[in-house]
C-alpha cells in the first residue's frame, strides 16, 4: 500500500515504472474510469493494438505490430 501525501503524490513502485517505461520526465495522463484512476505514460501503448509498448522502441507500436508492419511492407513489395 502507498500513502498519497499532502501535495496529492504518490510513489509509483519500481517494478511498474520498469515495466511500462515511466522514467523521470515521462509524461503521463490520469483517467477517470469511474471506479478509479489509470496512469498512462504518452505513447507508452501501441497504437494499433494497446499493448503495453516497453520503451525500447522507436514507435509508439510493438514489436508485434512493427513485424507484421514489416511483413505486409516486404509481401507487398514482392508482388
Ligand atoms: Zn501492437
Amino acid at each position: 500500500m502507498r500513502k498519497v501525501d499532502k501535495l496529492g503524490r504518490i510513489v509509483i513502485p519500481r517494478e511498474l515504472r520498469k515495466k511500462y517505461g515511466l522514467n523521470e520526465g515521462t509524461a503521463v495522463e490520469f483517467q477517470d474510469s469511474g471506479f478509479g484512476v489509470t496512469i498512462r505514460a504518452q505513447n507508452c501503448f501501441c497504437r494499433i493494438c494497446n499493448r503495453p509498448v516497453t520503451g525500447a522502441e522507436a514507435l509508439p507500436l510493438c514489436n508485434g505490430c512493427i513485424m507484421k508492419a514489416v511483413m505486409m511492407y516486404e509481401k507487398e513489395k514482392n508482388g
